[in-house]
């Protein structure tokens, strides 16, 4: 029997602090049985007008309200959340496919980009100099209208960092979930409706129109963005129309580097994990595992074992799965054409059964040519090359042989050397002895084709902040002027 009423998995779009229904409807499928998930409406143009109105109404006594005050606000968003966390940890699962302890775990790590935010301190205004004179401060404000324009593989904490962001800074938020998962983030916003005035916080699902209409609205002053590579550079195209602030967290084709000094009973099933998690349906996932020639054997055994030990099966409340399907049909038939290029396999076969759901059974590739697609491009799914490596230069120049910059790992008992590894690895985040494990305080920026600006931590904030520069003359006194 469900613990959830039924009102629970009813959705609609929030406008202007009220839910807006549609005369057009669809719906996602649940990845984990293929089978059509609940009504949601699809946002009209007069929608989507009507949040983007409604945001720029409510965003001159928005922005004004004082830090601390909107700061408590984001702790009372965060208490609503943690009430419905059991509703929340099931609707993600079912939309997502993921197992119901990781979907528990997105909701949690939620909650934790809530309370970073609301605990935040204000920005202060950086006193650049000062004198009896003069004083040059720089001061820090916010946007507008933000759109967060956000993908399927975590929903909601993807979406709710943005919000979390865009709102302590004093921005109005608008946010458009992926159609594959809309309804963790309708719900969401439904649920902390009344915490706000109207217009602070609003969500619409919209079909492929939605997405570049928002990029093009003139009330739009910001659009944050998480997703594939190719839909980032189409936002800075049409970003650029406008001139609108953008912020684009992109693709990776992250690369762990496994040292020879690792202990591999320890690393191996971390590194598993960091690979693995979410059925490698994760940015800064481990893609590339180089591993270095002396453990190169033994450390394929142990993590082989490792991944072979796990269930992975449809997602359900009661199933004690550890990968479930990946999200959606597109995905899983992009994946699937990486299994049938020819490799030598480690784990699994070059075949994916047809089945009732998206589950495709975790791989692993031994040692595959550089220039293997494998090894060049993001497959998003549960497959992963293990690469042998001899020397620094080498695993480096390997490392770095891509277009992407997201993130990176390195494993060793010297830490040291992994550090100096670490600064040669040429990606905005890098991790040192631990799996891919984003914090709400740790700024996440992509270098080259994976990102454009960055989001989280102090850092983060200012992207949703104009400055000002403020030249404070203490008196107008005659000075001689030079034409
Ligand atoms: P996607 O680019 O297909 O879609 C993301 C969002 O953009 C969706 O809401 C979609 O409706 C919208 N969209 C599509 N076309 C648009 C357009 N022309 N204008 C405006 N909006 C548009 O990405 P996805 O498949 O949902 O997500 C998977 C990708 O996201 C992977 O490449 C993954 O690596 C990346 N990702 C990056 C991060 C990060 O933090 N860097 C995090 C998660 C996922």
């Amino acid at each position: 029997m469900s613990f959830i009423s039924d009102s629970f998995f009813q959705f609609s779009n929030t406008i202007n602090g009220e839910a807006r229904s549609g005369s057009k409807v669809t719906q996602a499928v649940n990845p984990s049985n293929k089978q059509l998930l609940w009504n949601v409406p699809v946002a009209t143009e007069d929608d989507l007008n009507g949040a983007v109105a409604a945001a720029a109404a409510a965003f001159p006594s928005w922005s004004q309200t004082p830090w601390g005050e909107r700061g408590k606000l984001l702790l009372q968003v965060s208490e609503t959340l943690k009430a419905n966390l059991k509703e929340m940890a099931s609707l993600g699962m079912q939309e997502t496919g993921k197992p119901i302890n990781y979907a528990t775990t997105e909701v949690e790590h939620s909650l934790s980009f809530l309370t970073y935010h609301g605990n935040h301190p204000e920005l202060a205004p950086k006193t650049v100099e000062d004198n009896d004179n003069f004083k040059l401060t720089v001061r820090y404000s916010p946007i507008g209208v933000v759109a967060a324009i956000c993908p399927w593989n975590y929903p909601l904490v993807l979406a709710i960092s943005k919000i979390a962001a865009a709102l302590i800074t004093g921005n109005c938020v608008i946010v458009k979930p992926s159609p594959f998962t809309p309804y963790s983030i309708l719900k969401f916003t439904e649920l902390v409706q009344s915490i706000f005035p109207p217009g602070v916080i609003q969500a619409v699902n919209g079909d492929d129109m939605a997405g570049p209409f928002l990029c093009d609205h003139p009330g739009v002053q910001k659009i944050s963005f998480t997703g594939s590579i190719s839909t980032g550079k189409k936002i800075m195209a049409a970003a650029s129309r406008t001139l609108k602030r953008i912020t684009l967290e992109l693709g990776g084709n992250d690369a762990c580097i496994v040292c020879p000094d690792v202990d591999i009973g320890v690393a191996a099933p971390q590194i598993a994990v960091g690979s693995f998690l979410n059925s490698g349906q994760f940015c800064m996932g481990s893609k590339r595992i180089y591993v270095h020639k002396d453990i190169y054997r033994p450390f394929m055994q142990a993590i082989t074992d490792v991944v072979k030990s796990w269930k992975v099966t449809p997602s359900t409340s009661e199933a004690d799965n550890t990968l479930g399907p990946v999200q959606n049909e597109m995905q899983y038939n992009i994946v699937k054409r990486f299994f049938e290029d020819s490799y030598t396999f480690a784990l699994g076969e070059g075949t994916v059964p047809d089945s009732d759901s998206f589950v495709i059974r975790p791989a692993i590739i031994d040692n595959p040519p550089d220039k293997s697609r494998i090894v060049t491009e993001e497959p998003f799914g549960p497959i992963v090359p293990l690469l042998s490596w001899t020397d620094e230069d080498e695993v480096i120049r390997r490392v770095n042989d891509t277009n992407t910059g997201l993130g990176g790992s390195i494993w060793s008992a010297d830490v040291e050397r992994a550090d100096r590894l670490a600064q040669r690895i040429d990606t905005g985040t890098v991790w040192i002895n631990s799996r891919p494990k984003p914090l709400p305080m740790g700024y996440l920026a992509g270098r080259k084709e994976s990102g454009l600006g960055g989001e989280w931590g102090t850092e983060g904030l200012f992207s949703y902040c104009n400055t000002q520069t403020v030249h404070l003359y203490r008196t107008v006194a005659p000075r001689p002027t030079k034409v």
